[in-house]
């Protein structure tokens, strides 16, 4: 059974390389009829920040990534929280320390910055491994009489992997192929911490066992703990999962990796957490505000680093679940660009109906008076140039509100001394026409026609008084939009 999990710590917003992780780990679990779990680890409190777990919850329902076991939902391997686990944690503490594969150090902080200092005195680096481990308090170098002491003493202690000596470990990972390490290379790790809580790595390999995680699919900063959580899965006895770490997502440049700080670049969260974060605080706002559509996000962050087949862009969730497959995860960093986020937003605008763009309008304007029916007919009209809902009002201004001013250089290649008289003699024709669009273009055209003007010499100035500006969608329909009344009122504030 395929049992795929996200497990997050609570330490800020999720960031796009987050729901890229947890987007995967779901497409992956859909695609193969498995489970998607949300597990949250928390066993680092100098790192947890109040409200974080509600905020990836939120988030994650957002985008639509509901997982199947949650702390919230619960299920059959609850807690899903590591804080709440420690008695699972301490069972397997005793277990790991009477195999050969861990023990027990009573080193003091102030003991390893000292030999960390005699080190670096003479040019070298220190590691707490197999070359240094005789030297120091550790049940590997004292007495049993003297670990037996220090125990009774109730001296703070913490449990250390034992890396093995010279062993080459060959790593698998779905994504990235075969690998090895050699274990010279890497150091005995903390387990469990000197106040008994697992450290990242134990409470981790526990839990994807205990919750029976069939592939761990992550990102790339877990890989070189790959070699240490193989070793413990051995420790223990267990079979270990399948690998796949996922590749970086790149600034825009293509050079290093998107970070929280490149805010202004979207490399910000999903939406804002009400705490201050130092290297966030000078991103106000997320994807949520900034008028994403969550179909649109998640789209786009599906892409940045896989390509369904025939390479096809708009695919809704459960479609990318369809098709998406690991081997075909890209093993090269994927470049992030806000203009292809727009324009997948762009793209979901279109394929959302106007009903719905009516209430995300009315709910970001509330003091909006148009009625619905012309309001929908705003969205008609404003939609296809729209990336965002907001774009809808603020580009479609001119059908709330008549134009205070004339832009400039508009009015200097629209308007010239004939232009008013012209408008003038318009304005009484409208008077008696019926204000649809089809019979005003007739309107227009035949009055051009009449007076031997060419059309732009009638519909330039005519789109000015309207709109203010030379932009919008074609002046009949802008006309019909605006009603007799207010087309009316407009050129004669136009041309007075
Ligand atoms: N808690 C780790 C993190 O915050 C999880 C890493 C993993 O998936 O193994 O990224």
């Amino acid at each position: 059974k395929v049992r795929v999990r996200f497990a997050p710590s609570p330490t800020g917003p999720l960031h796009l390389g987050g729901v890229r992780t947890a987007l995967y780990d779901y497409l992956f679990a859909k695609n193969q009829g498995g489970e998607f779990v949300l597990r949250i680890e928390d066993t680092d409190t100098a790192r947890y920040v109040e409200g974080a777990e509600e905020y990836i919850e939120e988030a994650l329902e957002w985008c639509g990534i509901i997982a199947d076991e949650s702390p919230k939902k619960g299920g059959k391997f609850a807690p899903y929280r590591q804080s709440e686990r420690r008695d699972i944690y301490d069972r397997y503490t005793e277990q790991i320390l009477k195999t050969d594969y861990a023990y027990i150090a009573f080193d003091t902080a102030e003991e390893l910055d000292a030999i960390r200092a005699e080190y670096e005195a003479k040019g070298d680096v220190f590691s707490y491994d197999n070359k240094t481990r005789n030297r120091l308090r550790n049940s590997l170098a004292l007495s049993e009489e003297e670990v037996q002491k220090l125990l009774d003493e109730k001296t703070p202690y913490v449990v250390r992997f034992k890396m093995p000596v010279d062993r080459t470990l060959n790593l698998e990972d779905i994504i990235r192929g075969k690998s090895s390490v050699n274990t010279n290379t890497l150091d005995d790790k903390v387990l469990v911490k000197n106040d008994g809580m697992p450290t990242y790595h134990f409470a981790n390999i526990i839990d994807d066992h205990e919750m029976e995680i069939s592939h761990v699919i992550r990102g790339e900063e877990w890989l070189p703990s790959l070699g240490l959580h193989t070793l413990l899965y051995e420790a223990m006895g267990w079979e270990a999962p399948q690998f796949a770490h996922l590749s970086l997502i790149l600034k825009p440049e293509g050079k290093g990796k998107l970070s929280k700080r490149d805010g202004d670049k979207f490399g910000f969260p999903v939406f804002p957490l009400n705490f201050t974060d130092p290297a966030t605080e000078n991103v106000s706002k997320g994807y949520r505000e900034s008028g994403y559509l969550p179909e649109a996000f998640i789209n786009m962050v599906a892409l940045l680093g896989w390509s369904p087949a025939d390479d096809k862009e708009i695919l809704s969730l459960d479609e990318m679940a369809k098709e998406f497959d690991l081997n075909k995860v890209h093993k090269a960093g994927a470049r992030f660009s806000k203009e292809k986020a727009e324009w997948f937003n762009h793209q979901y605008i279109q394929k959302t109906s106007d009903e719905a763009l009516l209430n995300m309008l009315k709910n970001s304007n509330p003091n909006i008076t148009l009625s619905d029916e012309k309001l929908l007919k705003v969205i008609h009209l404003m939609k296809e140039r729209a990336t965002f809902p907001k774009d809808i009002y603020e580009n479609g201004k001119f059908f709330f509100e008549a134009p205070t001013s004339y832009d400039e250089k508009a009015s200097k290649k629209a308007w010239n001394d004939e232009t008013s008289a012209i408008l003038g003699e318009l304005a009484s024709n409208l008077e008696g026409a019926d204000f649809n669009a089809e019979n005003l273009k007739q309107v227009v055209h035949d009055f051009a026609e009449n007076k031997g003007l060419g059309m732009g010499k009638v519909m330039m100035p005519l789109r000015l008084s309207l709109v203010g500006e030379l932009k919008g969608p074609d002046v009949p329909d802008i006309m019909e939009l605006l009603g007799k009344e207010e087309t009316i009122s407009r050129i004669s504030n136009a041309i007075n």
